[in-house]
């Protein structure tokens, strides 16, 4: 266990230089094209993968890294747009529960009829459930504990913004129409979108991998704080950092 790392993923390079630029005995270990580097954070083991955007990018690399490096947690952080109107640009979720945004069924209805976007009804997908032994249809998947435990312990570390606690949706889209994007805060409770974490999470809670999911708001339409703020990148992983710490410090 003290041995086996923690896996930290962020989909560019702005999301992962940080974290990369502060390890002990960096090794660039990539897969493929993505960049992989391990290395070590206050003494312990962690791998860094810049996944680029997207649920299959981030979700396959997860997969190869629990095969290469069994990791003992996993980490999903980096930028994500507003859903809640009351979130400002550096603030932070930590992400209680995910959800994948595009696992949906929509009501039947005839040719001509539309197509409307909030006539929907929640799928989930398919992750294993060990208690059931069987794969079952989840529409929420529920952060580690204890990885949510660290992360709430090092809140007072941050002081760019606020930290909320709630639930981040993950979709291979970005929402920049008002009414979809308050359509989604209340279909789904997600408080901010993002295009990885519950991808993520779906895998992590498949092998048995404690799974957390750490997200600072970069943008938001409903504030018109948009485009994306740089800087946000760095922001985040200065937090992670933080979280790891508490996180190690308890274990
Ligand atoms: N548009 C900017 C930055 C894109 S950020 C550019 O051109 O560089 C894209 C990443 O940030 C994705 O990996 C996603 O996880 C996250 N993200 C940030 N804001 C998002 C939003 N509003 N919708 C979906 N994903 C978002």
């Amino acid at each position: 266990m003290k041995d086996s790392p923690i896996l930290i993923q962020g989909a560019m390079s702005v999301e992962t230089a940080e974290l990369i630029g502060a390890l002990a005995n960096a090794k660039e270990e990539p897969f493929g094209p993505w960049r992989c580097v391990r290395g070590e954070l206050f003494g312990h083991p962690v791998v860094i993968q810049e996944t680029q955007w997207g649920m299959a990018n981030a979700a396959a690399l997860a997969a190869l890294a629990i095969e290469r490096y069994q990791p003992s947690a996993i980490l999903s952080q980096g930028t994500a747009g507003a859903h809640d109107a009351s979130l400002h640009v550096y603030d932070i979720v930590l992400g209680v529960q995910t959800v994948n945004e595009s696992a949906w069924q929509s009501h039947y209805r005839p040719a001509g009829a539309g197509a409307p976007y909030d006539d929907l009804k929640q799928l989930g997908v398919f992750a294993w459930d060990a208690e059931k032994n069987a794969f079952t249809q989840e529409v929420y998947h529920a952060a580690d504990e204890k990885l949510l435990a660290a992360a709430r312990r090092a809140i007072p570390t941050y002081e760019r913004g606020k930290i909320v606690e709630g639930t981040i949706g993950t979709c291979d889209s970005w929402n920049c129409a008002v009414d979809r994007v308050n359509f989604l805060r209340q279909f789904y409770g997600s408080l901010c979108e993002e295009m990885e974490g519950d991808a993520v999470a779906q895998i992590a809670k498949s092998f048995g991998v404690p799974f957390l999911a750490v997200r600072i708001i970069s943008n938001s339409i409903l504030k018109n704080q948009d485009p994306w703020d740089l800087g946000t990148g760095p922001a985040c992983q200065r937090f992670v950092m933080n979280v790891l710490k508490e996180y190690w410090s308890a274990t």
